[in-house]
């Protein structure tokens, strides 16, 4: 912790210190502190706070993107979109104070109401692939619902994060309510867990990691959501318009530098159609932009990291490669858009999240082969389904364990609609209309009302 490299050409961009289990517990401090007042605030009150934070991420839009491209070596049109997905997200959840309702059920003798209680302070803990976005789903609705909130950024991406931090306090949020504290996973994510004052963790990175958090908010039976990893298949039926299908596989799978828990990194081919899915799929792959990410033309920039372009570039020793696209030379952290041939659903490529801009290809029989193979995996995060015929969409869709899927289609986030993983791939989900609940707990009020 401390120098921040930006992966576009490996220059230093600036110092961040990171902060100290001391630092952590101060902080801690402020916030369960700023509870008491936060929680009382009136909820059109809180809304129009969180609409005037909105707005201040709307008017600095284009300096924070240029931040995460720098920072994270996002392209800017995807930077753009992330900053403008943290306003969205904000905007959407100011309306949610204002509709946070229980329910009045009808009990003898009385009557019974619930609430939905905000639980205190929650931590958030972000990695460094979308340090906007993913900050933004677990603090807007935590604000929203009455908590206060402390947020650690990865230690590869603390920038936007502490920007977003100003930029609440000009929007006049009081003190200790949204705290960002970069540092260490082992210093400052374990602290959130230990930490008594801590009511919630919202977590979103590796499978491991998240393990290890659950296991130890179990000792506090802290509350968790946790968003992990993915090895998401994008099935693709003999029937289907597999001009689109093969066009948009490519950003399926290598924007954000396949650097995306939803990336679809297994694509499955009936196969029937497999030679000529490849044959439309290799010039898009050879077309897909990979450039300075400041361009407006970029489609992918570099790998976030030296050290994860050699655990990327692992994957292909000895795999079957089909056709890879360009990329720069020089400094940075490039890696070439890679197709691999899958042999069998038992090379390490297929099975493991190599989360960079690398894709399996492998080709099944029938609907029960596809449904097979892209079940046969500990995650399920996302996926897609290619096919002209509606009935099968949907009875694949329902036979997929996966939490979010499309059809004809790649979209996974839409800050409306429930997002998050069924097996390894996490537990609970964010966003939409029902984000609320799981920054809440549920009381019940029984009123006598017997003479
Ligand atoms: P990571 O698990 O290494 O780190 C994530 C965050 O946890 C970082 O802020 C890190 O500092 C912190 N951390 C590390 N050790 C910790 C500990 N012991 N206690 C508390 N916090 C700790 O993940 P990463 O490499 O930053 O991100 C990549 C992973 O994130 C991929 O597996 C990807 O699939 C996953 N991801 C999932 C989603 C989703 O929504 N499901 C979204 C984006 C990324």
């Amino acid at each position: 912790m401390g120098e921040v490299i930006s992966p576009v050409d490996g220059a230093g961009i600036g110092v961040v210190p990171g902060c100290s289990v001391e630092d952590v517990d101060a902080a801690v401090s402020r916030a369960a502190a700023a509870f008491e007042t936060w929680r009382h605030v009136a909820p059109g009150d809180r809304g129009r706070l969180l609409r005037r934070f909105a707005a201040q991420v709307d008017a600095h839009l284009e300096e924070l993107a240029l931040l995460e491209v720098r920072n994270a070596g996002h392209t800017i049109g995807n930077a753009r979109w992330e900053a403008g997905n943290v306003r969205d997200v904000l905007d959407y959840y100011a309306g949610a104070p204002e509709r946070l309702t229980g329910h009045q059920i009808p009990v003898p003798g009385g009557l019974d109401v619930t609430f939905h209680e905000p639980l205190g302070v929650v931590g958030v803990i972000v990695p460094w692939n979308f340090p906007m976005p993913i900050a933004g789903w677990g603090f807007a609705p935590a604000l929203a619902a009455g908590n206060t909130v402390v947020l650690k950024p990865a230690e590869l991406t603390p920038l936007t994060a502490l920007r977003l931090a100003e930029l609440a306090r000009d929007a006049g949020l009081p003190d200790g309510v949204f705290t960002v504290l970069p540092g260490r996973g082992s210093v400052v994510g374990e602290r959130f867990v230990t930490h008594p004052a801590v009511r919630k963790i919202c977590f979103t990175g590796s499978t491991e990691v998240g393990t290890r958090i659950m296991a130890g908010c179990a000792a506090q039976v802290k509350r968790v959501t946790l968003e992990l990893g993915g090895k998401s298949a994008n099935i693709v039926f003999a029937d289907a318009d597999l001009e689109k299908a093969a066009a948009t596989a490519p950003y399926a799978v290598f924007d954000n530098a396949g650097q995306d828990c939803c990336a679809r990194s297994r694509i499955l081919v009936q196969r029937q159609v497999y030679d000529r899915f490849l044959e439309l799929l290799e010039p898009a792959v050879r077309a897909f932009r990979v450039e300075d990410p400041a361009r407006e033309t970029a489609e992918m920039g570099p790998l976030i990291s030296a050290a994860h372009r050699d655990r990327v570039a692992g994957y292909i020793d000895g795999a079957d490669v089909a056709f890879t696209g360009s990329c720069p030379d020089g400094p940075g952290f490039w890696y070439a858009p890679t197709v691999l041939l899958a042999g069998s659903p038992a090379d390490r490529h297929w099975r493991e999240e190599v989360f960079g801009p690398v894709v399996s290809v492998l080709p099944f029989d029938d609907e029960a082969d596809a449904i097979r193979l892209a079940n046969d995996t500990e995650y399920g995060l996302s996926g897609s389904i290619w096919t002209r015929d509606v009935g099968r969409a949907v009875r694949v869709a329902r036979a997929v364990e996966s939490g979010n899927l499309s059809v004809n289609s790649h979209s996974s986030v839409r800050y409306w609609t429930p997002f998050g993983g069924m097996k390894r791939s996490g537990l609970g989900r964010e966003l939409g209309p029902d984000a609320l609940h799981a920054f809440t707990d549920v009381k019940n009020v029984f009123i006598g009302t017997e003479e």
